[in-house]
């Protein structure tokens, strides 16, 4: 990468694609373009002096405008959350594939050098799934295709896109499979909130509010890793300028397994509280077992996420507590509407 190459991250008001703008500034680019659909103020994070557009990427002439003298291309823009939202809203999981089918022609048109997809886990074949004592999977396991309905069938297909705009076009496109981002700066609340983030506003909340229980998705057994932010945003970077990863699919994930129930043992812990579990087995819950297999990560890159999950959930934690305390502090602080002056 050379240091006056523009840079062009789409789904930059998102949590993974505001944490790489702020990755390659630190590093010294100078020149980066960050796009999304939300309005600025909106955005999770913004690093000044970047270029910061709204725009809408799942038309084609926005792509056009947005990769316009690019060098290298990211695309961390969907429409998608935690499970909660990729089971209810599968058509618009599915409309993603606007966004990368006309982002990747338009840098393909543009001349990019390199262009990166952003992946999941949810690509996998959900009959290796169906036990939360699961065994990793490695990157072949995503054939025969199974994926998950909607939003995994949606990354599947891109990727697909990525491989042949490379074996039949010559351009450089990078695939990652994310498996479960989490960290500060992300979805915490409203709906679209993974795992991670959930279980903390669920304990912050119980806390708070003086309740000592909490409800949990499903039976707590399922098994699942978690990728901290700034593992998943080093290994992008490292994925993309790996000459041996052209077009070729990769876990970037941590092979750290753990239950849901352990997972809100963790969150107690930092939040320094014991609480009683009320399970709702009719909530979105997903596969009972996922991890991922990193030997083809660390055969060729000699690296794999390596932030230990209490660490992360603790930053996680204290981001999101502090998130909640501000939010209470504006919504008491505004006039209440039934009092005279
Ligand atoms: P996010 O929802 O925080 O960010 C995605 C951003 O894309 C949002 O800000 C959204 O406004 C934007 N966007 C949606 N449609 C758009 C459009 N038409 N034009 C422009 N921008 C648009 O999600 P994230 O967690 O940052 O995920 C980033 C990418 O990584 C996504 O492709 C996601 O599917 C993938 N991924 C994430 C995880 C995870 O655990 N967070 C796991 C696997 C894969």
């Amino acid at each position: 990468m050379r240091k006056d190459d523009l840079i062009v991250v789409a789904g930059a008001g998102g949590f993974i694609g505001g944490a790489l703008v702020r990755h390659f500034h630190d590093k010294g680019a100078a020149r980066i373009r960050a796009i999304d659909k939300k309005p600025l103020p909106l955005w999770y994070q913004r690093t000044p002096g970047v270029e910061s557009l709204c725009m809408d990427l799942s038309d084609e002439s926005a792509c056009a405008r947005a990769v316009a003298g690019a060098a290298e291309v990211y695309n961390l823009a969907a429409d998608m959350g935690g499970m909660g939202f990729i089971e209810r809203f599968r058509v618009e999981c599915l409309r993603s594939i606007l966004i990368n089918t006309h982002l990747l022609e338009a840098a393909y048109r543009a001349g990019v050098e390199r262009y990166f997809f952003a992946s999941s886990a949810c690509v996998y074949n959900a009959r290796l799934q169906e036990d939360p004592n699961c065994r990793a999977l490695k990157e072949s396991d995503a054939y025969p295709a199974l994926p998950e309905r909607g939003y995994g069938w949606e990354k599947l297909i891109s990727e697909m896109f990525c491989q042949e705009y490379w074996a039949e076009r010559g351009m450089k496109t990078a695939i990652a499979r994310f498996h479960n981002v989490y960290g500060p700066w992300g979805t915490w609340d409203g709906g679209r909130e993974k795992a991670p983030a959930a279980i903390c506003r669920k304990v912050i909340q119980a806390k708070d509010a003086g309740e000592h229980e909490i409800e949990i998705w499903g039976d707590g057994r399922q098994t699942r890793s978690f990728t901290y932010i700034d593992d998943c945003v080093h290994g992008i970077d490292l994925i993309t300028h790996s000459e041996e990863l052209i077009a070729t699919p990769i876990n970037l994930g941590s092979s750290e397994l753990i239950a849901i129930d352990d997972l809100v043992s963790l969150a107690e812990g930092i939040g320094g509280v014991r609480l009683k579990r009320r399970y709702d087995l009719d909530a979105p819950r997903g596969v009972a077992g996922r991890n991922s297999d990193n030997t083809f990560i660390k055969e060729v890159l000699g690296w794999e996420p390596t932030v230990p999950l209490r660490s992360g959930m603790k930053a996680t934690y204290d981001w999101i507590e502090l998130q909640y305390r501000e939010r209470k502090t504006r919504a008491q602080s505004r006039p209440d509407p039934g009092r005279g002056q």
